[in-house]
């Protein structure tokens, strides 16, 4: 027999499991041991061998090669074998490079790897999918990631949407049913869930009854891996000026080489000059340098919460202009408390806080018991009854499993004796009809001891007063006039000023044999029943983040589904409301075309009682007026506006697999500060790569033009091409690495957002790095010529000179290129990486300069003390000169 036609019995009997108590551990263990892992095989990785050697396969690399095969094979062994070890560390260096890049995203595809809740020894627990077996009993509900492939055992109002299967994009409706037809495929496995599809609606259960490859997933896995790699904007237009950067180093080589031949240099000589200088001067080392400094960030933001699943996401969010971020949760702390009820013209407070069932029901001072008040006692009851949340205690701590506005009012019926398990004695749950973001309400469909049936619904008070025509009042139902109407009005004002989330909840008695098919007409003609208020205090770190966002230019927008009065009094408390800007509720966007939003919006700061559907259009009109948005969300219907979003942002605890999945960032702890510091790393990690774009460019124009002068000068070679490719070393090496790594300047969130079409050279940088390139060529030139003119016979002497001068500008120059002011607007040395780097390549310099095995091999000398001294002033001079002009335009 099939899976398909089975009843749920019978898949246990067949998958020895049991839907009460699921698997135990050491049955979970065994099948995990005979089955593996619930995973999907990935596509063979590049070897860590063949990494190494595409390191190498660069043309330029390549002539340099053959090129010192053909000196070796000359005689020349020892410039021969240097070369080739110096390529190779080189190789080394750009191997770690990409190996730790490689690295960095894999860990992050490991932490957005998919959680799923499992029964597991008479518990749910939640566990990566990874885990799960074969025989496992999965719970999932609307926002869900499907872990395995599942059969259905039970179902609520449940659609499941299989595009990445089927290609269908509608939702599938699923039952729990045995089907005993014949499947046609996926498409008509109606009682079946399979692994990576996603619930759009409701809710269910399932057992798995396949995992890894042998899902039907698994079976097409191959055509998953083609998974594109994602690159940046900055790293496109790098490739592309990577491409002229060749080029131009190219020519100006071939340049030198003719100018040098020209002046009568030994063509051989020059041509090996001229290859060495190409290798040198080719920024080959950029992108791996680019994706280092990104993955970097990336895990520096990590450890600041914020996960990002999208690459091009940590430059855009330096660009952000506006976030759009909802309120519960995100600027609130998500930890509700009931502290106020309300029905029938009679208010109580809750003590108590957080979600420890302790605390006592006040009627104005005095404590009352909930079983003498009639209709709080219900207001309590029904409050838990629609309500799937539960509470977890783990030694004197509780946590909540589920959503936490459900959670103050479990706990809030629990601070009053009430117990799920004693009201199930009494009531069953027959249907439910789940909550969901547009409807903002949740109902279910009771029956009980005499079989008597009710629906309950709880939701937006607003939305579900609307919703009825009587009120329970004084124990009795009576028709819903103006003064009842009125008087709830007031109450509900009265509630939202003080800053409390309200739920409200309602009900209806249904005739004997009624069956009611749709959340519709179960939502309607409801009595109304009475009001809980919560508090959710914002977060402490939110007002000030909101604050650091105004001073870099970022407008902060709270967007919530809550009563008007609520998100009013928050928005003000946290500082987003200020002066002129206006508050907004979802039925005056309905009002509004596409165009009159588009006026307004810039002047908006709050939206409250919005669908996600406006989330959209609210993102879609501010990118109209040019700006660059980054919008929360965790619903299933938030996604839309997530992915249309410029950085889509998903939440880590409360968000689904869904927003998750279109997001491009993930706070880890749903916190709106975490935006704040993912744009201040954003922004520090473009200026970081702007400082060593900065860095590699000027030296390496310095290196060609010191060459490219001494041949128009008539003069010989300042350096050997050895020294050329050990210059290359330091520049490309450590030194840039560093200043990927630096923290950011004081200033980052006091600048306005960067524009997203800016070039890579804007704000000054194209001018920056070909002065500081002309002027490290200069110097480095005129100290070669004060040194050959004094020893006309001692060439190694002046070349061991200019080859210092060289290393050591450019070590100088790496501190510059730390601020886009000068070199003392900060502590020059507080990037720790820097200085050592520098040190390391400045030792480095003195062994091939004093050491003797290392003077044969790169032909230097031992140079006299004395000559430091003009080597470090030619070094110093274009930090003075640049240092200088600053001052002189700030005083100005
Ligand atoms: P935000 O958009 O800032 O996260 P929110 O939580 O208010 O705010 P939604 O989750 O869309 O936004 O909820 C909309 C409204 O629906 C809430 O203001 C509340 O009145 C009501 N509501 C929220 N959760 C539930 C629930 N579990 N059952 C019934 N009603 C709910």
């Amino acid at each position: 027999m099939k899976f398909r036609e089975m009843k749920t019995q019978e898949i246990e009997n067949a998958l020895q499991t049991s839907i009460k108590l699921g698997l135990n551990k050491d049955e979970v263990t065994k099948r995990q041991r005979k089955h593996g892992f619930n995973e999907l095989q990935e596509a063979e990785k590049q070897s860590a061998l063949l990494l190494f050697f595409a390191q190498f396969k660069d043309f330029m690399v390549l002539v340099l090669l053959v090129a010192t095969l053909i000196s070796g094979i000359l005689g020349e062994y020892v410039d021969a074998i240097a070369i080739i070890a110096i390529v190779f560390l080189n190789g080394i260096l750009g191997f770690f490079q990409e190996r730790k890049a490689e690295k960095s995203l894999d860990a992050l595809k490991e932490m957005s790897a998919p959680q799923v809740h499992v029964l597991r020894d008479n518990k749910w627990i939640k566990i990566p999918s990874k885990e799960v077996v074969v025989g496992d009993v999965l719970k999932f509900a609307s926002g869900d990631r499907i872990g395995a492939d599942l059969r259905i055992i039970e179902s609520f109002s449940l659609e499941i949407e299989e595009s990445a299967l089927t290609g269908e994009s509608q939702p599938a409706v699923k039952t729990s049913e045995p089907l005993l037809f014949d499947a046609d495929g996926i498409g008509d496995e109606e009682n079946k869930a399979f692994m990576g599809t996603m619930v759009t609606r409701g809710s269910g259960k399932g057992i798995v009854i396949a995992t890894g490859m042998d899902t039907a997933m698994g079976k097409i896995a191959h055509l998953l891996q083609t998974a594109e790699t994602m690159i940046t904007p900055l790293q496109r237009r790098l490739e592309q000026l990577g491409k002229v950067l060749i080029a131009t180093a190219l020519v100006l080589t071939v340049i030198v080489v003719l100018t040098g031949v020209l002046q009568g240099h030994d063509v051989y000589t020059m041509f090996l000059a001229g290859v060495s200088l190409a290798v040198a001067a080719i920024p080959e080392g950029l992108p791996a340098i680019v994706t280092v400094a990104l993955s970097l960030g990336v895990q520096r933001m990590i450890k600041q919460q914020a996960i990002v699943r999208k690459l091009p996401a940590v430059e855009t969010l330096g660009c952000a202009s506006v976030i759009c971020s909802d309120k519960t949760g995100t600027m609130t702390q998500n930890k509700m408390t009931v502290t106020k009820l309300w029905s029938g013209g009679k208010t109580w407070d809750a003590t108590g806080t957080g979600y420890a069932p302790e605390g006592e029901f006040l009627d104005g001072e005095r404590a009352v018991s909930v079983q003498a008040e009639k209709s709080l006692l219900q207001l309590l009851t029904f409050g838990m009854l629609c309500n799937k949340a539960d509470l977890v205690r783990k030694g004197d701590r509780f946590t909540l499993d589920g959503d936490p506005t459900e959670g103050a009012m479990f706990v809030a019926a629990l601070k009053a004796g009430l117990t799920r398990e004693q009201l199930f004695e009494k009531f069953t749950i027959v249907k439910e009809f789940p909550f969901d973001s547009t409807r903002k309400m949740m109902s279910v469909i009771i029956k009980d001891e005499a079989g008597k049936h009710f629906v309950v619904t709880k939701g937006a008070p607003d939305v579900l007063f609307a919703r009825c025509e009587s009120i329970l009042w004084d124990g009795k139902t009576a028709p819903l006039n103006k003064e009842y109407q009125a008087s709830v009005h007031r109450e509900m004002e009265g509630l939202a000023s003080l800053a409390l989330r309200m739920i409200a909840v309602g009900y209806k008695p249904l005739a004997a044999g009624h069956v009611v098919l749709h959340e519709e007409e179960a939502e309607k003609n409801l009595t109304f029943m009475g009001l809980q208020g919560m508090i959710d205090p914002p977060r402490p770190e939110v007002k000030q983040a909101i604050k650091e966002c105004r001073e870099a230019g970022i407008k902060t927008v709270m967007i919530t589904g809550d009563h008007v009065t609520t998100a009013k009094a928050i928005a003000a408390q946290l500082g987003i409301l200020k002066g002129k800007e206006k508050v907004i509720e979802g039925k005056q966007l309905n009002d509004l075309s596409f165009e009159e939003l588009e006026e307004i919006v810039e002047d908006v700061a709050v939206f409250a009682r919005v669908s996600p559907e406006h989330k959209l259009q609210i993102v879609k009109a501010l990118q109209n007026k040019g700006h660059i948005v980054a919008m929360t969300g965790d619903g299933v219907n938030d996604a839309p506006a997530i992915k249309t979003a410029d950085i889509g942002v998903a939440m880590g605890i409360t968000g689904t697999d869904v927003a998750k999945e279109a997001s491009s960032l993930i706070l880890v702890d749903d916190n709106f500060a975490t935006i704040k510091s993912a744009i201040k790393e954003g922004r520090n990690i473009y200026e970081n790569i702007r400082k060593f774009i900065r860095y590699l460019l000027a030296s390496n124009v310095g290196e060609i033009l010191v060459m490219f002068f001494a041949m128009l000068c008539a003069l010989p070679l300042p350096m050997v091409p050895i020294q050329i490719l050990f210059v290359n070393l330091v520049t490309d090496g450590l030194p840039a690495m560093a200043l990927g790594l630096d923290e950011p300047e004081d200033d980052v969130m006091k600048q306005k957002p960067r524009s997203p079409n800016e070039g890579v050279f804007a704000r000054g940088l194209g001018w920056k790095i070909i002065s500081r390139g002309f002027l490290i060529g200069v110097s480095t030139l005129i100290a070669f010529y004060i040194v050959y003119r004094a020893n006309p016979d001692n060439l190694e002497y002046a070349q061991t000179v200019a080859f210092a001068t060289l290393v050591l500008t450019q070590l100088i120059h790496v501190f510059d290129c730390r601020s886009e002011r000068s070199i003392f607007s900060r502590n020059p040395f507080g990037n720790k990486y820097l200085v050592g780097a520098v040190l390391s390549s400045l030792l480095l310099m003195i062994a091939v300069i004093y050491y003797q095995p290392l003077q044969l091999i790169f032909h230097t000398i031992a140079i006299p003390a004395r000559d430091w001294l003009l080597i470090i002033g030619m070094s110093s001079i274009p930090t003075f000169l640049l240092a200088g002009s600053f001052l002189a335009r700030k005083s100005k």
